[in-house]
């Protein structure tokens, strides 16, 4: 099957989908047939980014998450089980990049807290939140938005809260693909590249299209697909 095959009937949440490549992937995503649950932590932000799509004849729901609150989490699994009965793909997307200085040592413990609560903890409660209902329908695609960041391969030590934070996102990647080896559930981490985004400035040499490319990729796998890799431009790189 290819990534062109339309989805129709799959249900996906996005997180951060509001803006950036979150946004995008939701885009990408609906048209290829998927049902998109739109999310985002300002409720305004989200509606208006729903009618964006609307407006390209594209259809997605809404509900509003923010990944650093589990009871927001819980109430959007509440929400996506009543409504929809299963999830069919995961994308944790949403992130915050607020390093304002350069090393680990002296790095700020709520900068920290905040970073690692939204990149890396609220990605792991919302996995744990749907893997249980991706279980039930034996099907899932888990796709967690990293960064080149945190690749232990080629480690540098700037952006120290963001890039633990990934470090950790990969991690935990690796981690839950080993406990869902021999499922359908596929999770996979993978780097956007350098994208022309509010995070990523002007000067990125990748645009958002580009950007979510791999994102889609990875949330369309077919059966048997990789599981527990980390990817750029649709190959494996180095963890
Ligand atoms: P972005 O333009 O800054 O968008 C980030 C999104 O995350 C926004 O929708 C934001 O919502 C949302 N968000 C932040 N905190 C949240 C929370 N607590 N709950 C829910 N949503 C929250 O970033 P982007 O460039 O699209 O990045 C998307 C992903 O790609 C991130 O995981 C990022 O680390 C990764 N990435 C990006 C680049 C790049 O060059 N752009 C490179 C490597 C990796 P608000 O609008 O409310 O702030």
């Amino acid at each position: 099957m290819s990534d062109q095959t339309p989805q129709t009937g799959r249900i996906a949440v996005v997180t951060g989908s509001n803006r950036g490549i979150g946004f995008e992937v939701c885009r990408q995503l609906a048209q290829r047939g998927v049902r998109i649950i739109l999310t985002s932590r300002d409720e305004n932000k989200g509606q208006s980014a729903v009618r964006r799509l609307e407006a390209e004849g594209l259809e997605a729901d809404y509900y509003p998450l923010d990944v650093t609150d589990p009871g927001s989490i819980q109430r959007l699994r509440d929400f996506v089980e009543r409504q929809y009965g299963r999830l069919d793909i995961l994308v944790n997307n949403a992130a915050v990049y607020l390093d304002d200085r350069h090393s680990l040592l002296a790095v700020d413990y709520d900068l920290l807290r905040l970073t690692m609560d939204t990149n890396a903890y609220g990605p792991l409660l919302l996995t744990q939140a749907f893997v249980p209902l991706m279980r039930k329908n034996g099907y899932g695609r888990i796709v967690n938005v990293s960064s080149g960041i945190g690749e232990l391969s080629d480690l540098g030590s700037s952006w120290p809260a963001y890039r633990l934070s990934k470090i950790l996102l990969n991690i935990q990647t690796r981690i839950i693909a080993r406990e869902l080896r021999g499922s359908n559930i596929l999770i996979n981490a993978m780097c956007p590249g350098w994208v022309r985004t509010d995070m990523g400035g002007p000067g990125a040499p990748l645009s958002i299209e580009e950007g979510a490319d791999t994102i889609v990729w990875l949330a369309l796998l077919p059966d048997g697909g990789p599981q527990g890799g980390y990817f750029r431009d649709r190959r494996p790189i180095d963890w």
